[in-house]
């Protein structure tokens, strides 16, 4: 496992780097805000979230997987199943769990406080898809712990996975223009950035929707999907209705907003 943190890094960096050229080649919508300003603030809370995850739990995820594993702890680990499945039921659950927590992040007010960061963004790029306030990472974190122990899921499903979820979240959240065919026929089985940038909206009604990560199906099997915004993709506006003035979403407004916002916004 020692090679886990340069199969995630190369994996981010590769990743991010091919997204933000995808999607200044073929944008979706014109900018908001500058982007380097955006980035500097997007990327010290993705370091400060980096930060925070190494001086306290690491890879906890794989860890706990590791010792779940020999303990034999965990639904998979009391099933023998060749590796092709363990690696899909493996992803499916994962991803499952990641979609249920999304929507207990919203609908819970002081997760909704900590969420709400990640939905301040304005205009929506690459780097959004990891912009996270610190302590929602930590606390993901550890809630990915418990349920890799529950499922009992193998250490190498969970690397994959989640180099596959930040893959995911960098592409769905770029602003990248899909030839309509292929944006059509992807999102049936994985979010794209259209389906993704509804949940970005300022109405409460799409925000409430889309909360898929990875794969588009739990939205339609859970009854949270909407096809499209009511403002057209490229003239809704994003962020959160109540923060709309980018001088106050500057880096020390958004690590102090879940202790000072409103918890929940309106219609
Ligand atoms: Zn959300
Ligand atoms: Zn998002």
């Amino acid at each position: 496992m020692e090679n886990e943190a340069v199969i995630r890094l190369s994996g981010f960096i590769g990743v991010l780097l091919c997204m933000l050229l995808c999607e200044r080649m073929w944008p979706r919508r014109t900018w908001r805000q500058g982007r380097l300003q955006r980035f500097a603030i997007n990327f010290s809370l993705i370091a400060l979230s980096g930060l925070l995850q190494r001086i306290t739990l690491g890879a906890a995820a794989v860890a706990m997987a590791i010792y779940a594993q020999a303990q034999g702890w965990g639904l998979l680990n009391l099933i023998e199943l060749p590796a092709w499945l363990m690696l899909l039921v493996g992803i499916l659950l994962l991803d499952l769990a990641i979609y249920l927590q999304h929507v207990v992040f919203h609908q819970v007010p002081w997760l909704w406080r900590l969420h709400q960061v990640h939905h301040a963004d304005l205009d929506l790029d690459a780097t959004t898809g990891l912009r996270f306030h610190p302590i929602e990472i930590l606390l993901s974190l550890m809630i990915k712990v418990v349920v890799v122990a529950a499922l009992g899921i193998s250490p190498w499903v969970v690397i994959i996975f989640e180099v596959l979820l930040n893959a995911s979240s960098m592409f769905n959240h770029s602003n990248l223009r899909l030839p309509e065919t292929v944006e059509r026929r992807l999102r049936w089985l994985i979010v794209t950035p259209d389906m993704h940038r509804i949940h970005h909206s300022v109405h409460r009604v799409e925000t409430d929707s889309n909360y898929g990560f990875f794969l588009s199906i739990w939205d339609r099997m859970f009854n949270s999907y909407t096809q499209a915004p009511r403002d057209g993709h490229t003239t809704m506006v994003l962020g959160l209705d109540y923060a709309q003035q980018p001088e106050k979403l500057k880096l020390q407004h958004l690590l102090i907003m879940p202790f000072v916002s409103r918890t929940k916004h309106h219609e």
